[in-house]
């Protein structure tokens, strides 16, 4: 009788638990260029085993291996532009469909206006998925400028190094792209974390509001 409760009790705790393993979780890190999304989204993943999507990164990558993407991604880059929504949100859902199996997405400068949030929903939603929650970084605007120009130094990135494109980049973060937190607010998805610290506060301050949206 003993033996058969000890097994019983030990089965429970052998069978993967159908929630967690089903329910992923797909988190929008947002915020200004330069507000170091990249860094923490890097760090993010790796702890929530998540796969980090960067659109950036995507496009250079195919700049790197002169595809005909990547020359039509880099007369917008070079501009501090947009890439054309329909080429953007292609080659995210490439990439989403390309890992079907991950615990969760974790998006990195994507999106970044109001109709490329409603194209993430439906790719979400046709997965049975959802955005959990957005966090976003709050840096004021010239913390980042001279943030990015400091990365300009190392980064090799054309749009890093000239002040006339990294303010492009940022009154276009203010105009079309900050209306997608109030997309996310609508359903309660949106936070707001202080952006200035050490890497390592950032991080925890992240991680509190990844915890309480899972
Ligand atoms: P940062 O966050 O410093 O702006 P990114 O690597 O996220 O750096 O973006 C670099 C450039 O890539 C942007 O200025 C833009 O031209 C292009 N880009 C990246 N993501 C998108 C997107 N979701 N939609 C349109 N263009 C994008």
């Amino acid at each position: 009788m003993w033996s058969k409760l000890i097994q019983w009790v030990l089965d429970i705790f052998a069978k993967p638990n159908s929630k967690s393993r089903n329910s992923m979780i797909n988190i929008i890190l947002f915020g200004p260029p330069g507000s170091g999304k990249g860094t923490q989204a890097n760090s993010i993943a790796e702890k929530y085993n998540l796969l980090h999507i960067s659109t950036g990164d995507l496009f250079r990558y195919e700049i790197g291996n002169s595809t005909e993407l990547g020359q039509l991604a880099k007369s917008y880059m070079n501009k501090g532009e947009l890439v054309p929504d329909d080429v953007t949100i292609g080659m995210l859902k490439n990439k989403v469909d390309a890992y079907p199996d991950v615990a969760g997405y974790i998006f990195d400068g994507f999106p970044r206006n109001v109709y490329q949030s409603e194209a993430l929903d439906r790719i979400l939603d046709k997965k049975g998925q959802t955005v959990n929650a957005l966090l976003q970084l709050d840096v004021d605007d010239e913390e980042i400028v001279k943030r990015i120009l400091n990365r300009g130094k190392t980064s090799g990135r054309g749009d890093d190094n000239d002040e006339i494109i990294i303010r492009n980049r940022i009154s276009i973060f203010n105009d079309e792209t900050s209306p997608v937190y109030n997309y996310y607010d609508k359903s309660g998805k949106s936070t707001s974390i202080n952006g200035i610290g050490s890497l390592e506060e950032i991080f925890s301050r992240l991680c509190v509001a990844i915890d309480a949206a899972k």
